[in-house]
């Protein structure tokens, strides 16, 4: 009897349920601790059977069991069920049953412990969540993440990760990451940082760049972010780090870097002018060269502009150039005078070309003025032949005693005289001055006695005044002293042609030889170099004589007989010809020389004057910058794919311009292209909601930046909401930012679903206590958001048919348990933006976004019935009346709301369980 009683005290006090079932399932006994768990009362537990309180889905498996028992092939079986508590309530219990047997081992009753596991089960439900969230976060990550154990291996490698690397998970989960993946130079260094992170020495580095090698051997660059994943002593057990592969946008600065580099070179050592203008023409920047040829300093010249520099005929040709060069994007070869320091002027010729940036211009110039120079020197010699030419009479003169005694009419002529005027006058008359005319005496004597014939240019004056150059001859007259027989020449013209020409020459040498390019005059036919200037020396390294001896394809490497034909075509129809072609200096290296040659004729004879134009530095600065513009467009159409098959919204911006936007975001946005969204809505942070649960722009100070504000915030305040102009939905995303050159990448992720939800449960002063729907206290503080940021919403009232009948019959309760399932109905059947509030008792009011009265019927028709053919548990079923209308954006939601209300009651008043839409 004692032990009874131990027994039924151990029954009655253990904190596990238990309870004594009959064959038919039926309750017997069960103890307090059950009773608490479902909430019954002994009573009312006593008089249900197991089979009545469990949930449907578990039954088979239980009856499955009891048969088995009741055959005899167990007597024990175990198993997780559900039993529905008292309040409707689910709970998962951990369910062992034990049949004790009469005599005739026929069941007598069985024995049921009940162990409640719905915290647990619970906790491994969210569990399964996180992991499923966790691994689908795996699956869509844009980086590599990767999981290594305190051994080096590899424990998790998500799909970007081996796209990156080259191999299949299989092949890297459990290798080693140091030697399967790193380069061989840094293994060493890797392993023994490692090992020092897992003793816990020091804290992993959390951000680094590295070199991987891939499966194919190629060598990549990723930036690492790293974490440690710790146990609960706090110890390191396993790094956790996320990888990007930076290596395309590493070679891509690296080279632009280089590119940079070398236009930087060539601009200040390059021996041609170069300039950056505006669009005006002023002048930005400039280099050295393009200093010297102008005389003028730094200063000087940043105060100029190039059209202003021309000579006054040239400015509006200066003018249209730039222009054509701002429309065409280049303008070449034009030629034009400046006006340098000291007013000197320079012929030019220039090369324009617009930079990308389309702000500014780009010249260059070749000092032409040797050339020109040269071409006045020809053209002079020229016309002192010519000149020469024209003297065709000679004046002829008897003298006696320095007296004229008979002069021909060409000598009259020559010297402005009647005829037969001159004789009997002193020959003092040719002289300007008593000094030549005496000189002259005594050196005529002189010549007389040795040579007898004198020759001499003489300075004379006409009648008129005019002054004479004369060649004069004097042959004295064998045995006549004092008598001469002179011939006079007129060389006035061919003097003074000589003096051009002596000018033209010091003009030419002296441009020829300070010209900053290699210059070079060649004969045409016998393919001899002339003439070098210094530049062309210093340029091909062959001294002046040296040059002397040379072909012309001594140095040129054209070989294609054709193109030497079209060149010499051009010298003879245009008379002249511009092309790049290939030289070799005298050590053998190879340039890329940009040729401008002439043909000039003397004598008869053509001459070319050439200038050349070491282009080799710029054409490998345009092949490389060919290269790495390809690389970069490829890579822009790479990261831009990448970004558009994401699905979270990405974006490039300084924080107010963007210049990329992924297709997830435009289409978010209903916008077509980045232009129109730019066009519409400027920057994305306008779109941020004004709702002080997250950011926006509310809390960013004037001139400051959205993105560095944000960033500054703890990490779970980078929520925006956002709503979405395709769809209407508002919606909560995660920002997360990443800084890409002088730009933010921005990244939204989605979070409406988890986050915002979980907010708005926690936010106890906008929900209902009961059924955790919102409560009047939201739609206060919400209506004139929601209707400014919806065109059309529908108001409707949502009553419970004869709900008081629920609370009498089963209890307050089971009525309370009523109005929360009807909240997971109304929550299920309508859509997600859909807003359900509590407005009192068992009044709900739904907010709708739709435009139209049938739609608006359609969709509350659906919910009804959804409602009416739901079954609860205990009070079964139940049906609702509703009112509804239109809000007219005219009138005040309040009136909008009575109307809905008196709709509600003409439901009611017709029957209930029906819908009536008000017009
Ligand atoms: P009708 O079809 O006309 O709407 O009939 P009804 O019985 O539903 O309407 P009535 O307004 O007469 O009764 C509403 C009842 O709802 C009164 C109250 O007992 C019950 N009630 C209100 N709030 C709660 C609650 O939070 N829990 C429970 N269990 N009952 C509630
Ligand atoms: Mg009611
Ligand atoms: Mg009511």
């Amino acid at each position: 009897m004692a032990d009874t009683s131990v027994y039924k005290t151990i029954f009655e006090m253990t904190n596990v349920g238990m309870a004594i079932a009959d064959l038919s399932g039926g309750f017997i006994q069960v103890n307090k601790s059950l009773c608490d768990l479902l909430g019954y009362t002994k009573e009312e537990l006593q008089n249900r059977t197991f089979q009545e309180i469990s949930h449907a889905s578990d039954l088979k498996e239980d009856l499955h069991h009891i048969e088995e028992i009741n055959k005899g092939l167990i007597d024990t079986f175990s198993m997780e069920k559900r039993y529905f508590k008292k309040n409707g309530e689910l709970v998962w219990v951990d369910l062992t049953v034990t049949a004790v047997r009469k005599a005739d081992k026929k069941v007598d009753y069985y024995i049921a412990v009940i162990k409640d596991i719905d915290e647990l089960k619970q906790a491994q439900f969210a569990l399964r969540l996180e992991e499923e969230k966790a691994k689908l976060y795996l699956d869509v990550a844009a980086v590599m993440l990767l999981a290594l154990d305190r051994n080096g291996k590899i424990r998790l490698i998500n799909p970007k990760g081996c796209e990156i690397l080259g191999y299949s998970q299989e092949e890297l989960l459990g290798k080693d990451w140091i030697e399967t993946v790193l380069p061989k130079r840094v293994q060493a260094d890797v392993k023994e940082l490692m090992q020092s992170i897992f003793s816990g020495n020091i804290e992993p580095v959390e951000y680094f760049e590295n070199s991987v090698i891939t499966k194919v051997g190629e060598e990549r660059t990723i930036a690492w972010h790293n974490g440690a994943i710790r146990d609960h002593n706090g110890d390191i057990i396993g790094l956790m780090t996320s990888g990007q592969d930076i290596t395309d946008e590493k070679q891509a600065q690296e080279e632009l870097r280089l590119q940079k580099e070398e236009f930087e070179t060539i601009f200040k050592a390059s021996k041609d002018g170069i300039a950056i203008l505006d669009l005006e023409s002023h002048f930005l920047d400039f280099n050295d060269a393009y200093l010297k040829f102008t005389g003028f300093s730094r200063e000087e010249m940043l105060t100029k502009s190039c059209i202003e520099m021309s000579i006054p005929e040239d400015v509006p040709r200066a003018r249209q150039a730039v222009q054509e060069a701002i429309e065409k994007g280049y303008v070449e070869n034009f030629e034009k005078s400046c006006i340098v320091k000291n007013g000197k002027q320079i012929a030019i010729n220039m090369s324009l070309a617009l930079l990308p940036d389309k702000t500014r211009l780009l010249i260059t110039t070749k000092d032409m003025s040797a050339k020109k120079a040269y071409e006045d020197l020809l053209k002079k010699t020229i016309e002192q032949q010519e000149a020469l030419l024209k003297i065709e009479t000679a004046g002829f003169v008897h003298i006696k005693d320095r007296k004229f005694t008979w002069t021909n009419r060409a000598f009259e002529k020559m010297l402005g005289y009647e005829a037969g005027e001159l004789v009997g006058k002193d020959t003092r008359i040719l002289y300007s001055n008593d000094e030549e005319y005496e000189s002259f005496g005594r050196e005529s004597s002189i010549a007389f006695e040795t040579s007898k014939t004198y020759n001499k240019e003489i300075n004379c004056l006409r009648k008129d005044g005019k002054a004479l150059v004369l060649m004069k001859s004097l042959t004295a007259i064998e045995g006549s002293p004092g008598e001469a027989l002179g011939v006079f020449v007129d060389i006035t013209q061919m003097k003074e042609n000589e003096r051009e020409i002596q000018k033209a020459e010091t003009k030419f040498f002296t441009l020829f030889n300070e010209a900053l390019n290699p210059i070079a005059v060649v004969d045409p036919i016998k393919h001899k170099i002339l003439e070098v200037n210094p530049a062309a020396t210093e340029l091909y390294g062959y001294t002046n004589e040296e040059f002397k001896q040379l072909d012309i394809s001594a140095i040129e490497m054209l070989e294609d007989q054709a193109e030497i034909n079209k060149r010499q075509e051009a010298m003879i129809t245009k008379g002249w010809d511009r092309f790049t072609t290939k030289h070799r200096t005298k050590e053998g290296s190879i340039l890329d020389v940009d040729v401008s040659v002439r043909a000039i004729q003397l004598e008869n004879k053509p001459y070319l004057y050439a200038t050349f134009h070491d282009i080799t530095a710029q054409k490998n600065n345009e092949r490389q910058l060919i290269e790495v513009k390809t690389e970069l467009e490829k890579q822009k159409i790479f990261i831009t794919s990448l970004l558009d098959a994401q699905p979270n919204m990405m974006l490039l911006t300084d924080g107010e311009i963007s210049s990329f936007m992924n297709k997830a975001a435009l289409k978010y946005f209903n916008c077509r292209d980045l232009d129109e969204f730019k066009e519409r809505y400027n920057c994305i942070c306008y779109r941020f909601i004004k709702n002080d649960a997250y950011f926006h722009l509310g809390k960013v100070q004037e001139g400051q930046n959205w993105i560095e504000v944000l960033l500054r915030l703890p990490q779970d305040q980078h929520i925006v909401t956002i709503q979405s102009l395709k769809d209407g939905i508002v919606r909560a995303f995660n920002i997360s930012v990443r800084k890409f050159n002088s730009d933010y990448a921005v990244n939204f992720t989605d979070i409406s679903e988890t986050v915002v939800k979980q907010r708005d449960l926690e936010d106890k002063t906008t929900h209902d206590k009961l059924t955790k729907a919102y409560n009047r206290e939201y739609l206060e503080q919400n209506i004139q958001r929601i209707l400014s940021q919806n065109e059309t919403v529908a108001f409707a009232m949502v009553d419970i048919d004869h709900f008081k009948k629920i609370n009498d019959t089963y209890g307050h309760d089971v009525g309370d348990k009523v109005l929360k399932d009807l909240v997971k109905v109304l929550d299920d059947f309508s859509r997600k933006e859909d807003i359900l509030i509590r407005w009192g008792g068992e009044e709900f009011l739904l907010l709708l976004k739709v435009d139209e009265k049938t739609a608006l019927a359609k969709v509350l028709e659906h919910i009804r019935k959804a409602i009416e053919e739901h079954k609860f548990p205990v009070a079964n079923k139940i049906t609702c009346s509703f009112g509804a209308v239109l809000h007219d954006p005219s009138h005040a939601w309040e009136m909008t709301f009575k109307s809905a209300d008196i709709a509600l009651y003409e439901a009611k008043a017709s029957g209930r369980n029906r819908v009536v839409v008000s017009v």
